[in-house]
């Protein structure tokens, strides 16, 4: 059902056993008191917890391989409550086999970005908030190249998201001196082609990456923008050079992430319709590239007003609420849904 959590929740007389999809909740079904008691030692015995204590919460792990969604990571606390300990599990998915194309509502703009990839050498960047499936992008995207383009591809990530097979992915730890800056030196002395750095951060990050891929590297990464021009102005606030940009910028991504109509429900969907509908969320997405990028680097750098005109994110969203997709937010949140019109 694609749930990201599922909690046994003990009761006067029985045990509720609920699920997360959406951020909403649902019911599945209420057991017995005995019965759920019984489920939780189980589970707290496979992710080595202590059966014994239940006055004191705990925290546990298991991996879990699923026939339909392959690997996927739990992760357990309990809870004493009044009535009974309760438990929730945090369900992790490590597999996502959905092909780029299946991400977005208008897939062209995906197809266009999957042709950035096939460059020796560049900088990709993706901005948009948190949760708005950069990563599930960038994944998708590493893996379709890894299918036809033998390349190595390092990845340097905060924490690791899903684990990929012909990959080799590095995680931060700070403790130990990984940070990002040293995480990615480390990485360019590994002999890469392709490096993935969860998030541009700071100057000395987007210096590197500029430099990176000056020199026969690809470089991904994320920034924290709210959309493709933004994307721009904050690398210059890093104090990266336009120069630099118009050299190594291939191209920068900004996107959103909505929940589709669903043809059956209108707006809340039963568990019934949750079950069968897989795919209940997919992007929008922005793509700044080419001749209409460097444009828009030449005004940034002479400091004039930005007049190009592309297809933006709003534009996407309209035409996707005009095509029936997804529902026009109640409020006026023009802001939220990604681009103020200037
Ligand atoms: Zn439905």
């Amino acid at each position: 059902m694609g749930a990201t959590d599922l909690h046994i929740v003990p009761q006067r007389r029985s045990s509720l056993i609920q699920v997360r999809i959406n951020q909403r909740l649902y019911p599945l079904e209420e057991v017995p008191l005995i019965y759920s008691e019984r489920l939780i030692s189980h589970f707290k015995f496979l992710a080595a917890m202590d059966i014994g204590e239940k006055r004191k919460p705990q925290n546990g792990a298991i991996h879990h391989y699923l026939p339909v969604n392959g690997n996927v990571h739990l992760r357990l606390s309990t809870l004493p409550s009044a009535y009974n300990e309760a438990l929730a599990i945090r369900i992790l998915p490590q597999e996502d086999n959905t092909h780029y194309t299946n991400l977005s509502i208008f897939p062209n703009v995906l197809e266009q970005v999957y042709s950035l990839l096939l460059r020796p050498q560049g900088l990709l960047l993706f901005a948009g908030p948190t949760g708005s499936g950069k990563t599930t992008l960038m994944y998708s995207l590493l893996k379709e190249t890894q299918l036809y383009k033998k390349r190595q591809v390092i990845t340097l990530e905060d924490p690791i998201e899903k684990k990929m097979d012909t990959v080799l992915q590095i995680e931060i730890n700070e403790p130990a001196g990984v940070t990002y800056l040293e995480g990615f030196k480390s990485i360019l002395r590994h002999d890469p082609d392709v490096i993935m750095i969860g998030e541009i951060r700071d100057e000395a990050t987007a210096q590197l990456a500029i430099r990176a891929s000056l020199t026969g590297h690809l470089v991904l990464s994320t920034l924290h923008a709210k959309n493709t021009i933004g994307c721009l102005y904050r690398l210059n606030e890093f104090g990266i050079h336009i120069e630099d940009l118009r050299q190594t910028l291939l191209g920068i991504v900004s996107q959103r992430l909505y929940e589709l109509k669903c043809p059956h429900c209108g707006n809340a969907c039963s568990l019934f319709c949750m079950m069968r509908r897989q795919q209940r969320r997919m992007g929008v997405y922005e793509l700044l590239n080419g001749q209409l990028l460097q444009n828009v680097m030449n005004m940034i750098q002479a400091k004039k007003p930005i007049t190009v005109s592309f297809p933006k994110l709003d534009d996407y969203f309209h035409r996707a609420v005009a095509m029936d997709y997804i529902s026009a937010p109640f409020s006026d949140t023009s802001t939220e849904h990604g681009y103020e019109k200037t």
